[in-house]
């Protein structure tokens, strides 16, 4: 399924392009379905490859230059119709000549559909293009937003946004080979998720040239780039790290079981696909804590803990590599499909490194927040396969990643671990590279494992775990036998015993976060101080315990501890500890709404625009 593409560093290379599109497109094993999320009409005409050729622009905040699509169209096929949201198009033409072009009306979500003329002979297309400066997929951060003190530039593509710096059809079902020309300001580096191809850049007008291949079809979310002061150390034959100059030390520290993890997840799940596994760490304005983006995963700075506790994010984030990157939900609806099985993956890496234990505490929290969900629920948002109008980012996590995980889970107990794994590997194989959705993987499973037989079929209750709200009967609750003795533990603070008796020390994160978020909400103050003078909670450095903390402190309105959450969400924007923490003060009446209003006047702009609209949203809505 691999394909060679000359490089095309120029829009002029119609010749070699027209040659190119004679290769195969990826097979689709069914007639794509219906992404309500994007404008294209692949049935008719569809891109095959996206050929980039962009300078980047840090005083207008814009990428400008070239896009030029490999395209396949069915015979008599007219126009192509592509997804855009605020990019300025300056021209298109085709191999064959120049063409004309229409933007639809504007959708809030989807942005405009980009109509382009086409006709029979037609392979490929040049749109002449820029992005505006507040193009959604990208983050421009000032010199203060960085380490370094130099400009940097990161995308987030999905779910539906790389339609904010390229034009081309944003759907996952579609997948694209990509290459890239981008030129950078001297003194900055620029990577994707794609084999480097000029490691040193090359010398080029207006600064230093970089190129890039993907040979492998990906769904366009995965298009991803980075510009800033960015230094490489490798970790491992196949691994390594990207950094600014002064994280690199504790990032490559941190990140150093990563060659351990590969080949624990090639062990059960067959090879590797896409050659180097790399990662970039980010500055903390990124609003996720990881992107699977191919061969260069994108993570948060909050996961570097100095201790390498925090590292199951990059088992997640390599887990993707088969679910998400090789086998893909057509569409966001299904995203269960990349993150549940992710996250299941995630455990089984976890386990293969740092024994059942850690990945059973890892099963159990997650336990905890499907019961959270639940309860909080409309029950139609507890679905795997959401159902009705939906926006593309509307899944609530410990539906998607947990209880998918857990539907995993039921599957290994009720057909064995040796059995399951074989299934899932000729699953990663036979479907490589191609979409999946939720009936697709149910009827492939029917095939291949239930084949018939009733028992099996009873035990399984795949369209209830599939399609139904809340849990099925066959769910079991995760034991972990360290949470016990946490438990008992945290019944003894509970009755009045000293904070020095908690084995802090012995623990690791995951039980420390288990004992912080089953402490009753309300604690009185000289209990809560003793806490955290016996276990130093307001200095840990570890990201996950002090998000578990300053909530528990937050709902105290623990002055003492006033400090570190202003610290906390003014170093880092990452959605996930951001937003809570917001809502926990705003529910805190004046005083945590008046730190509230305070915090995020100063956090504000170092937060992605992402997480500003979220957080708008919640501290202004007193
Ligand atoms: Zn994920």
């Amino acid at each position: 399924m691999l394909r060679r593409r000359t490089f095309l560093g120029s829009s002029l290379a119609a010749p070699a392009l027209a040659a190119c599109a004679t290769a195969p497109a990826p097979a689709v094993h069914q007639p794509l379905p219906h992404d309500p999320h994007s404008h294209a009409r692949p049935g008719e005409a569809r891109v095959t490859h996206v050929s980039l050729d962009l300078a980047a622009d840090f005083d207008r905040k814009a990428l400008s230059g070239t896009a030029t699509l490999s395209i396949e169209a069915r015979a008599g096929a007219r126009e192509i119709v592509l997804d855009s949201d605020g990019l300025i198009v300056k021209s298109a033409r085709t191999n064959l000549g120049d063409t004309t072009f229409e933007f639809g009306s504007r959708d809030e979500q989807l942005g405009q559909a980009l109509t382009i003329a086409i006709g029979p002979g037609v392979t490929a297309l040049t749109i002449a293009y820029e992005t505006r400066p507040g193009a959604g997929a990208l983050q421009w951060l000032e010199p203060a937003q960085t380490a370094s003190g130099q400009r940097f530039l990161f995308s987030q593509g999905q779910a539906i946004l790389t339609r904010t710096w390229i034009p081309t059809q944003d759907s996952p079902g579609i997948r694209q080979t990509y290459d890239a020309r981008i030129v950078v300001p001297e003194g900055l580096k620029a990577v994707m998720s794609a084999e480097m191809l000029t490691p040193d850049g090359e010398a080029a007008e207006g600064g230093r040239a970089f190129r890039f291949r993907m040979d492998n079809p990906i769904p366009p979310y995965l298009i991803a780039i980075a510009i800033g002061d960015l230094v490489y150390r490798g970790v491992g034959p196949r691994t390594g790290v990207y950094a600014e100059p002064s994280v690199i030390e504790r990032a490559a520290y941190e990140c150093a079981d990563m060659e351990r993890m590969l080949r624990a997840a090639e062990a059960m799940y067959g090879r590797y696909r896409w050659g180097r596994y790399d990662v970039l760490v980010l500055p903390p304005s990124f609003p996720y804590g990881g992107m699977e983006n191919p061969r260069l995963t994108f993570l948060t700075p909050t996961f570097l803990a100095g201790d390498r506790s925090l590292v199951s994010l990059i088992a997640h984030e390599l887990a993707h590599s088969w679910s998400g990157n090789l086998v893909t939900n057509a569409l966001w609806a299904d995203s269960w499909l990349n993150e549940g099985f992710t996250s299941y993956i995630e455990g089984r890496i976890v386990e293969a490194l740092y024994g059942g234990e850690n990945a059973a505490m890892q099963f159990a929290l997650a336990w905890a927040d499907i019961q959270k969900a639940i309860a909080a629920g409309p029950p139609d948002d507890t679905r795997l396969h959401l159902t009705g109008e939906r926006s593309a980012d509307d899944g609530v996590s410990a539906i998607v990643y947990d209880k998918g995980a857990l539907f995993l889970r039921t599957m290994e107990r009720e057909l064995g671990r040796t059995r399951l794994d074989a299934y899932l590997r000729s699953y990663f194989d036979r479907h490589a590279f191609q979409p999946m959705t939720t009936q697709w993987f149910l009827e492939d499973v029917r095939a291949r494992v239930v084949r018939g037989g009733p028992a099996l079929e009873a035990s399984l209750q795949l369209d209830t775990w599939a399609y139904e709200p809340g849990l099925p009967s066959n769910a079991v609750e995760p034991r972990a036998e360290a949470f016990e003795r946490v438990a008992a533990h945290a019944a003894g603070f509970n009755a009045g015993g000293p904070a020095s008796a908690i084995p802090w020390a012995s623990w690791g994160t995951f039980e420390r976060q288990r004992f912080l978020q089953t402490l009753p909400r309300e604690l009185q103050a000289a209990r809560l101080a003793e806490l955290e003078s016996a276990l130093g909670l307001n200095g840990t450095g570890n990201a996950e315990v002090l998000f578990d903390w300053l909530s528990l402190a937050i709902a105290n309105r623990a002055e003492a501890s006033m400090p570190a959450v202003t610290d906390f969400l003014t170093w880092q924007g990452r959605g996930k500890f951001v937003r809570p923490l917001y809502r926990a003060l705003m529910e805190q009446g004046e005083w945590g709404q008046a730190h509230a209003r305070r915090i995020y006047a100063m956090a504000r702009q170092g937060y992605h625009p992402i997480v500003q609209t979220a957080v708008d949203g919640i501290v202004t809505a007193a």
